[in-house]
């Protein structure tokens, strides 16, 4: 076997692609350049020094204010004596938006105060919506977004949220995360685009786009932080901010994509992961922040560190014998703003490290020029702070109806037995199960605090799962019980006696807010609570539908075997409830399809886009035996795909090939269906992943309807990083399959380029 595919391998010609990573210029010298340039030269060392510090709001709050209050002589202090750059976001819970505007004209007046009176860039986590602020919009969270399979989402998800992050005075977003949501076990799964890199990288740029516009420094949009470069959604304990373990080759084949595409995008600004990659961690890996970041992706933003994470190189990864030695690895290596957050510390040991030679003045500049450059981009020499008349849409039904669009969107039909799906409006319903009556599981982490766990409070107008079908079908026509919490057992008999009297179970499963290390988990398992809860109710024999709201794909296969029909529902934002009652009574027609795989068993969490190994032994899986597999998305009408076209059989360089599809709605009702391209390569000099997507569009059909969906591909989109880590399209066979249609065409290339393999 290994013999074959050598000597295929060694037939094959190679063709290096220029790495999108590597095609840019660096621009020229802007007017901005040339004014960030003169006030550089008018600057001590320690302006500049305070500029790259960022410390947290508790840092110039009063300790004991539960309502919270600025504390002006530590605002003072840091102004005047440290002349902090940035303040970033507070965690506690929201604030209102009048809070806000008082918080930041305090906080620039202070600025004002300061001999060059720069101004201070707020940052914040406005991650699905500007979350911090009572009364905003909250937008489904990524992963469900991407479940939508529609950039126009993510793009208006994003403009909203500027808007509304603007309204609340703040400039700086700390968004969209671009990690690939590759490890189910990971708990920040849920703020990704999911686990495929092509929909990561299209999907992040669209909703940078929708932050940043045309012009950033409008008072309409915010600066974009892409996060949390690179690798950090990959531990391999798949516990937040462990090790992960990832060559280069894979680094630049799946993690770097979306960060490059991002900077073509024209993100502002970039988070640093806090993990560490081969044992380097990222805060002081010079390869990552200069060679990789600014070499090859020609980034020329601000490089912020995630919370703490210079101080970390000391204390949690040890490659720092003390802090002062991490901040000079940390800056030297690239970083140019420290989110210290809580002291002083960095200031006075950067200070020390010029004035002793260990890190560059030029290096200073350099990360000082980022910073304002930035600052004179979103208009806070000018406008400080914004006007509170200017944003009469914040939280308007205009943009309460964009969230509807999207949670209706994301809902992922998986299964739907003798379309017992939709249900009849004059069912008698029993809802149950722990995520039914919550908005902490339709919200998630990072909504009005930090863990989401007020959303109950602060979401009090929305509606839950429960009252949005109470409201749909009449209070009359509902009873519930919770059944389970989340990992324990409560009134199950009730539960169980309610289903007699029922003519179909909604069964809400799922997950409680949390993020980051919080969310850490022992086993992927759904705890048993809410297993035995499922079976239970499957036993009075009343049809099951299953609902899942859930921050990551857990195992649920013991209660999914006894559904007649299952949601995965993600988190989907304060529409949520609505989005999932509207689906189960039949007033949205489903079109979400899984931007992940979702797993069946523990052992068995591959990608979809695993190794082919399958064709080796048929009775062993190698990893992979989903539930669902990634792109599996069911609707109440039902699509047939025919006429698959490709332009020509041979692709050569510099070529493009058009391939078209027909898609036909064959079913009585109007739907959406997302059109996914897949391709894949017979034969490479490593092993060629078994399928990738390269292509996706959604459509909208009338019943009879037929639509050509086109799709262009070139060379460049069917590259892979070889085991020379060059960016490469090899020559050979490749199959486009389009639903259930597939093609083959043969790529050619006149030039070859030798591979480590390819030698052998
Ligand atoms: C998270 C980041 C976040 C930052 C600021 C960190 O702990 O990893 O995603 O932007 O905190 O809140």
């Amino acid at each position: 076997m290994r013999k074959i595919y050598i000597t295929a391998a060694s037939l094959i010609l190679l063709n290096v692609i220029s790495p999108a990573v590597q095609a840019q210029k660096k621009p020229a010298e802007s007017a901005t350049d040339k004014k960030v340039d003169a006030l550089i030269a008018k600057m001590t060392l320690e302006e500049k020094v305070g500029q790259m510090t960022e410390v947290t709001s508790d840092v110039v709050s009063k300790t004991n204010a539960p309502d919270h209050e600025l504390d002006a002589d530590k605002l003072k202090e840091a102004i005047m004596k440290y002349h902090v750059g940035s303040i970033l976001n507070v965690t506690g819970h929201a604030y209102s938006r009048e809070h806000w505007y008082d918080v930041i004209s305090t906080i620039q007046k202070a600025a004002d105060q300061d001999r060059l009176k720069i101004p201070v860039i707020y940052g914040i986590d406005a991650i699905h919506g500007v979350t911090y602020t009572v009364g905003s919009t909250l937008f489904p969270q990524e992963i469900a977004v991407a479940a939508t399979f529609n950039r126009d989402i993510a793009h208006k998800a994003g403009e909203i949220t500027a808007y509304e992050t603007r309204a609340s005075y703040i400039p700086w977003n700390y968004s969209p995360v671009l990690d690939l949501g590759k490890s189910a076990l990971w708990p920040r799964i849920y703020e990704t685009f999911g686990e495929d890199p092509y929909l990561v990288k299209t999907m992040g740029a669209a909703i940078i786009k929708g932050y940043q516009g045309n012009d950033v420094g409008d008072k309409y949009h915010v600066a974009a932080c892409m996060k949390h470069y690179l690798g950090y959604s990959f531990p391999l304990s798949g516990k937040d901010r462990t090790p992960a373990w990832i060559p280069d080759r894979y680094m630049r084949e799946y993690f770097l994509p979306s960060f490059a595409e991002a900077v073509k995008a024209g993100a502002k600004t970039l988070m640093i992961n806090s993990g560490e990659i081969n044992g380097v961690p990222v805060h002081a890996s010079k390869y990552l922040l200069t060679d990789v970041l600014r070499g090859e992706l020609h980034f020329d933003g601000i490089a912020v560190t995630d919370w703490r994470d210079i101080q970390y190189l000391h204390d949690r990864h040890h490659v720092a014998a003390t802090q002062k030695d991490a901040v000079m690895i940390a800056v030297n290596a690239g970083v140019d703003m420290s989110m210290v957050p809580y002291d002083y510390t960095f200031f006075t040991y950067l200070v020390e490290l010029v004035k002793e030679g260990k890190v560059p003045m030029t290096r200073i500049n350099e990360a000082v020029h980022r910073i304002l450059k930035v600052k004179y981009e979103l208009g806070l020499f000018e406008r400080p702070v914004g006007n509170p008349t200017d944003y009469p849409k914040f939280g308007s039904e205009e943009y309460r109806l964009a969230s509807v669009q999207a949670a209706n969107e994301a809902i992922t039909l998986l299964k739907n037995n003798n379309n017992v799906l939709p249900l009849k409006k004059d069912m008698k319903v029993l809802v149950t199960g722990p995520t039914a009556n919550t908005m902490r599981s339709l919200d998630g982490g990072w909504s009005y605090t930090w863990q989401g766990d007020e959303s109950d409070k602060f979401a009090a107008n929305k509606n839950t799962i429960l009252e949005a079908i109470q409201q749909k079908i009449g209070k009359n026509n509902v009873s519930y019980e919770a059944g389970a919490g989340f990992d324990s057992l409560q009134n199950i008999d009730e539960a169980v006696n309610a289903a007699k009297k029922a003519d179909v179970i909604v069964l809400c499963l799922g997950e409680l807010s949390y993020t980051e290390n919080v969310g850490n988990i022992e086993d992927l398992n759904l705890p048993p609570a809410q297993i035995q809860l499922a079976q239970a109710l499957a036993k009075t024999g009343k049809p099951v539908i299953l609902v899942l709201a859930e921050g990551r794909p857990r195992i649920v296969t013991d209660a999914e075997k006894l559904s007649a029909a299952t949601l995965m529902a993600y988190l989907p934002g304060n529409e949520g409830g609505d989005a999932i009652a509207s689906v189960l009574f039949g007033d949205v027609n489903p079109s979400g399809k899984l931007p992940i795989t979702y797993p069946r068993f523990p052992n068995a969490l591959n990608n979809y886009y695993r190794k082919n190994l399958e064709n080796g032994n048929p009775d062993d899986k190698h990893g992979y035996n989903p539930l669902y597999e990634f792109g599996t998305g069911l609707s109440y009408t039902t699509f047939s795909y025919n006429n698959l076209h490709v332009s020509k059989p041979e692709l050569k360089d510099n070529e493009t090939l058009t391939i078209t599809v027909d898609v036909k709605n064959t079913g009585q009702i109007e739907g959406k269906e997302s059109v996914l391209l897949y391709t894949s390569q017979q034969y490479a000099s490593i092993a060629p992943d078994t399928k990738r997507l390269r292509a996706y569009d959604k459509i909208s059909l009338k019943p009879g309807e037929t639509k050509t969906v086109s799709f262009k591909i070139t060379p460049k989109d069917l590259a892979f990083v070889n085991d020379i880590s060059k960016t490469v399209t090899e020559a050979g066979e490749f199959k486009i399959m389009v639903g259930d249609q597939t093609q083959s065409f043969n790529y050619v290339s006149a030039s070859t380029v030798p591979s480590r393999t390819g030698k052998l």
